[in-house]
């Protein structure tokens, strides 16, 4: 068995964990992200990229690689219900470089980062590369060992020795399982099913759009030529309603949006309707000695909002931030290093907990009435009253923009790791000194 050795592993190339290997690799700090797929290519990720993780991606002077992907600009969401269509937020109002939410395939923003982060010198991606388990020394987590999924031929199990193990591998985190970090699980009204409808120009509605009534609950995400469906429906109700001939989910979809017309013959049979399953848990202690676990792997969010992803770029951010001092030292100390994985929990924890708390708000006040679990579904006969607050003092539709936005507590990149806007040749140089206390890098 083939052994290596990083300074920091990562576990999952998604969006936390490519983005802390690029801000860490920045700092100089030896990173080996080991990603189990061979590209980034699932449909089933959310693709909204939000207000704070934009301001992010100038402050690591990657707007231009940025501006070249194909996305679309959302600037407001608006929702229809029985009683009539309100606009609920409107990042247009956002007194921000980008009031918008950007909506890119997640596959192209991550070969963006990952193609920057390949560029520093000490970062290293693995695809391909599962981690299978953790290894340990004296109650220590010392590395982790993967396997090669390629089908090359060679060693497919190796060892990885590192100072600290990342679990940035996503709401069924095998890192957090094998470490036995207590979970804490909220019950969700809903699941979801996931499919595509074409979309034509012209009158066609752009940007988000929610469909509420009773019993249903549709969002339609504009991707230029085709809408995103998210169909709500009741949580393990799948199979049964997967029972019905697939023309009963199609004139349903023509009877909460006439406009679509023929157009909703785009879903040709059950099998291009995906099941995607919500989770809403959260870590109790993030870290142990030897391991931190961020993102969906600490805290599986609800697409309620849509901020997950952003949420896993602000840990990641808050991680490199606190941990860079300590593993550019070398050799890292390990009483230091679980010091600082412990201080990631305390920095992102609030901000956690409160997007939570939202989302279950939501899903106990909105998704579950509307999805039958209540007598009466809101909105049937006039608007509820934020919903008519919002409509008849448009500039408070700006609070809705900034907390799904910007969030609580965005995180900003380290002056270490910022650059000036750079084509996709550029290569960076600077870096942590190895040992350095640069005050900038602190907290
Ligand atoms: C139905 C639904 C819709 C959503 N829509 C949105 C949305 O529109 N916008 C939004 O912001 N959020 C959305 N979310 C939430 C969002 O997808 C997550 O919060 C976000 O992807 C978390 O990022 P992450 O990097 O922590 O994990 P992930 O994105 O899950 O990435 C984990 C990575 O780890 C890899 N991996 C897993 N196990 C291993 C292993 N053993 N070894 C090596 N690699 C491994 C995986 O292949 C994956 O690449 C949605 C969630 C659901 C359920």
């Amino acid at each position: 068995m083939a052994e290596q050795r990083t300074t920091c592993a990562i576990v999952g190339g998604g969006p936390a964990g490519i983005v802390l290997g690029l801000v860490l690799a920045r700092a100089g700090v030896d990173v080996t992200v080991l990603e189990k797929h061979g590209d980034f290519l699932r449909d089933f990720r959310g693709d909204t990229v939000h207000v704070s993780t934009m301001t992010l991606i100038d402050e690591l002077g990657l707007w231009d690689r940025f501006a070249e992907l194909p996305w679309k600009p959302i600037e407001q969401a608006r929702v229809v219900l029985d009683a009539g269509p309100a606009t609920v937020a409107d990042l247009s109002r956002l007194p921000v470089r980008h009031p918008f939410i950007a909506m890119v395939p997640q596959w192209h923003l991550l070969d963006m980062l990952a193609a920057a982060a390949e560029e520093e010198p000490t970062f290293t991606l693995l695809r391909h590369a599962e981690v299978t388990d953790l290894r340990r020394r004296g109650g220590r987590v010392t590395g982790v060992r993967w396997r090669d999924r390629s089908g090359e031929v060679g060693d497919t199990e190796h060892d990885l020795a590192a100072y600290l193990v990342v679990a940035c591998d996503g709401r069924s985190s095998r890192v957090r399982d094998l470490t036995g970090l207590p979970l804490r699980d909220y019950p969700v009204p809903m699941d979801v099913w996931w499919f595509r409808l074409p979309r034509g120009e012209g009158a066609d509605p752009a940007g988000g759009l929610g469909r509420v009534t009773e019993g249903r609950f549709v969002i339609m995400l504009d991707r230029g030529d085709y809408y995103q469906v998210a169909y709500l429906i009741p949580r393990g109700a799948d199979a049964e309603h997967r029972r019905q001939p697939i023309q009963t989910l199609r004139d349903d979809l023509r009877e909460l949006h006439p406009w679509l017309g023929d157009r909703v013959d785009g879903v040709a049979s059950w099998d291009d309707v995906k099941l995607l399953r919500v989770t809403l848990d959260r870590l109790r202690r993030w870290s142990a000695p030897g391991v931190l676990c961020l993102g969906d792997a600490a805290h599986a969010m609800s697409p309620v909002g849509g901020v997950g992803i952003n949420l896993a770029v602000q840990d990641a951010v808050a991680a490199a931030r606190l941990l860079a001092p300590v593993l550019a030292a070398a050799p890292a100390d390990p009483a230091a290093v679980d010091r600082a994985a412990a201080r990631v929990q305390r920095r992102r924890w609030w901000p956690t907990w409160a997007t939570q708390t939202g989302q279950r708000i939501a899903h106990r006040g909105v998704i579950a009435a509307v999805l039958g679990e209540s007598e009466q579904a809101p909105g049937r006969e006039r608007l509820p009253l934020p919903l008519r607050l919002l409509q008849r003092v448009p500039a408070l539709q700006v609070v809705p923009a900034y907390l799904v936005g910007v969030g609580v507590l965005p995180e900003h990149a380290p002056s270490w790791a910022r650059r000036d806007a750079q084509p996709a040749s550029a290569k960076n140089s600077s870096a942590l000194p190895s040992g350095s206390t640069n005050d900038s890098a602190q907290p």
